[in-house]
């Protein structure tokens, strides 16, 4: 089928044949596979003569008259009347001057739109209109830009029919009683339904099998890659259990082969680790301790850890990591940390010296000690900025097992640093860290015990559950949805006119009077960083002497030199500048708990995650916070981003959001557009699915990644995703 030419179909001419593959049709693969995007319920129908003001409704007339004119402020506006011979319907379409073209005299059409009255004519405006020609059947499939490529919707549905009756029995790779336990219809009957359904429940059937199989192959693939790691890699398997009470291990892969073995009493006890948390002024939160005990699951199993913990600002996953490097540490083994910057490097390290004054790591008679002996544990800072003799003498002792825990930036895989007994990595990813940098540091630290540390990989960017399954399906999933008790919410406020904007700056020298500090984020402006540095410098200029006249005001942005940039944070950090303009720059590692106020300017230019990340800078204090977003662009788009703001502080909430609203297509980011692309599944639609899939993907993968047992399967797989496809899936 994929090699067959839709030429060979019936109708297909050379015209068509080129016409066909301008909308991306080769093959007759391609035109089974090219699903409607919306079917005509001539059941729904109703008569003119029914319906009523107010009233959505789906409408089949005949076009009796058509008319192309301009309104008074230079719009164009087709205006039909159409009989369905119970009744006329008046019809305007605004900015849509095509219509005219396409709705001549005699056209029939289905028109889906609300009646409303206007001016006392009863209407419809901008309905959805589909010309279904002189299809019968009461679900008739709308195609996909058809009418660009001068194919009529029921043309591409003789095709198709033509097809179907002589593709014969589509087979299909995953067994019945697989099916029957997913409650999935067969590939045959769904590919026949999804173009000729006779109701929408067996539409939805079909739709529901078709966007699983993508989603399964997708799945797939990324299990296959995490068993060829976990079987070509040999881990670590460290001394420790889950002491926070959840046993119940997440269920890695699900083959005999990686059970992790029973959990028992560890041999050195989790002494530090529990030493450690008990030593801390508050009780973890419920997130925090089952984030640990999958860890120590992990950890203990020998199959490599690599997971993902996502958590929102201020969820605490300082201390998850910290927890983690411990379990190696009281182990005997060495742990790094690995931060996006020096500035974040230096912040950890400052965290981590303070959390493990006066703990003891346990020695080894390689440094000297009796064995029970201990000694003071030991953290250091490895940065691009150590001088080098300092840094000679640091490597050494990462050589010896001297230091137990080191801190640092990329250099920390980049240099010729060698571990005694690397047995835990984590990784703080500001951004985002592709499965090959990972796959370099994997080597890296295979040290000279020959055994993969466990990763943990952390990140900020809250991304919906089901992304995430998708983007880093190779790895196993932690998430902190829980913040810790006592934090101040943050009051967010969207100033929508000038009033409200003077509303906002009032509350701002209130606030300053107080002793307490801003931030102001300047619009976004397209071009160089010279031109976004310009236009911040303007604003700053512009409010200095306006809303903020007679304050301490300061600037920041990119162009600025790094000397200069720190220099007006610590400016601001004491207190020297009241109100900060600033671009973007401010987005991460910025902690000043001072700061009560956030207002960004023309709002509307952000996306969702970026207001959520800038909002995150104030509510580090004790002090109550406020968010303004400034905006006076009026539109449902506008609306429903900042209002999503406005109601909520919960990034994840935030992310599911963004992800209905854009779609998958900013997550899958830079995969390229191929075969393996969700053609009928969503990412924010259908969650229930992207999870069965992942769960049908671990049990056909099970310990035999190449799926002998699956040989259709396996082939599929090839014939979908090219080498190219998988390296770009990977690339996110
Ligand atoms: P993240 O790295 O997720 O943004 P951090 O780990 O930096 O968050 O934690 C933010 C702050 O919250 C730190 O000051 C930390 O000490 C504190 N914190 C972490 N966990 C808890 C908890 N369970 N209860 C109270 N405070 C906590
Ligand atoms: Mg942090």
């Amino acid at each position: 089928m994929a090699s067959i030419p839709v030429s060979r179909l019936k109708g297909v001419g050379e015209k068509k044949t080129k016409a066909l593959s301008e909308i991306g049709i080769e093959t007759v693969f391609d035109i089974l596979t090219y699903y409607p995007r919306r079917y005509v319920d001539r059941t729904r129908q109703v008569a003119l003569s029914q319906l009523a003001v107010g009233e959505e409704a789906l409408v089949l007339a005949r076009v009796r008259r058509c008319q192309l004119r301009r309104t008074r402020n230079g719009r164009t506006l087709v205006e039909v009347d159409a009989f369905d011979g119970t009744g006329y319907l008046h019809v305007v379409f605004f900015n849509q001057p095509w219509r005219s073209k396409q709705l001549q005299e005699g056209t029939e059409a289905a028109f889906f739109g609300k009646l409303e009255r206007f001016r006392n004519i009863e209407q419809m405006s901008n309905p959805i209109v589909d010309l279904i020609g002189d299809r019968t059947g009461r679900i008739v499939p709308i195609y996909p830009q058809s009418e660009k490529a001068g194919i009529p919707t029921w043309e591409i549905a003789k095709y198709v029919d033509d097809a179907l009756s002589r593709a014969g029995d589509i087979f299909d790779p995953i067994p019945e009683d697989f099916l029957d336990k997913l409650d999935l219809i067969d590939r045959n009957s769904a590919i026949h339904l999804i173009h000729k359904p006779s109701s929408l429940t067996e539409m939805a059937a079909a739709r529901k099998r078709l966007a699983f199989d993508e989603l399964l192959r997708l799945q797939l693939m990324l299990v296959q890659s995490k068993v060829e790691t976990a079987l070509s890699s040999k881990g670590i398997s460290h001394d420790v259990i889950p002491i926070f009470g959840n046993q119940t291990h997440t269920s890695r892969l699900n083959s005999g082969l990686f059970q992790p073995p029973e959990p028992q009493t560890a041999r050195n006890g989790t002494d530090l680790v529990q030493r450690f948390f008990a030593s801390l002024p508050f009780d973890l939160t419920n997130a925090q301790k089952r984030a640990l005990d999958e860890i120590a699951n992990d950890m203990r199993s020998p199959i490599p850890m690599h997971r993902l913990l996502q958590g929102d600002v201020g969820s605490g996953k300082t201390l998850v990591a910290l927890g983690m490097l411990l379990m190696a540490v009281q182990g005997g083994y060495q742990g790094a940390l690995m931060a996006p910057t020096e500035v974040l490097a230096e912040q950890h390290m400052l965290a981590l010296t303070r959390l493990l004054k006066g703990f003891k790591a346990p020695g080894s008679s390689d440094l000297g000690l009796f064995a029970g002996e201990e000694r003071e544990l030991r953290v250091e800072l490895l940065t691009g900025k150590v001088p080098a003799a300092r840094r000679k003498k640091l490597l050494d002792d990462l050589y010896s097992g001297a230091i137990d825990i080191v801190v640092g930036t990329h250099a920390l895989i980049s240099e010729a640093v060698e571990f005694r007994n690397l047995g835990a990595v984590v990784i703080d990813e500001q951004h985002r860290f592709g499965v090959e940098q990972r796959a370099i540091l994997r080597e890296r630290s295979r040290s000279g015990h020959g055994l993969d540390p466990d990763m943990l990989i952390m990140t900020a960017t809250p991304i919906p559950r089901t992304a995430a399954m998708t983007v880093f399906g190779d790895l196993d999933l932690t998430i902190l949805d829980e913040m810790p008790p006592g934090r101040t919410p943050i009051l967010t406020r969207w100033a929508k006119n000038q009033e409200q904007y003077q509303l906002v700056f009032d509350r701002v020298r209130d606030e300053i009077s107080k002793g307490r500090q801003v931030y102001v984020v300047c619009p976004l402006v397209e071009g160089s960083e010279r031109v976004v540095a310009k236009s911040a410098t303007e604003e700053y200029q512009r409010l200095s002497q306006t809303e903020l006249k007679g304050l301490k005001v300061g600037l920041l942005h990119g162009q600025m030199q790094p000397g200069e940039k720190e220099e007006v944070m610590d400016r601001f950090r004491n207190q020297q500048i009241d109100a900060l303009v600033s671009t973007t720059v401010i987005e991460v590692g910025v902690d000043v708990p001072n700061a009560t106020v956030m207002v960004i300017e023309d709002a509307d230019r952000f996306g969702i995650a970026q207001l959520h990340q800038l909002r995150g800078r104030v509510g580090r204090g004790k002090f109550k916070s406020y968010c303004y977003l400034i905006s006076f662009v009026d539109s449902e788009e506008t609306n429903e981003r900042l209002e999503a703001l406005v109601k909520s502080t919960d990034g994840f909430y935030l992310a599911e959001k963004d992800l209905e609203l854009r779609g998958e297509g900013t997550i899958l980011g830079r995969r390229q557009k191929g075969r393996s692309d969700l053609k009928l599944a969503s990412l924010a639609k259908d969650r229930d699915l992207v999870a069965l899939a992942q769960v049908v993907a671990k049990e056909i993968v099970g310990g035999d990644p190449s799926l002998n047992q699956f040989p259709q399967l396996a082939h599929e797989l090839e014939a979908f995703i090219g080498p190219d496809d998988t390296e770009f899936l990977f690339l996110n």
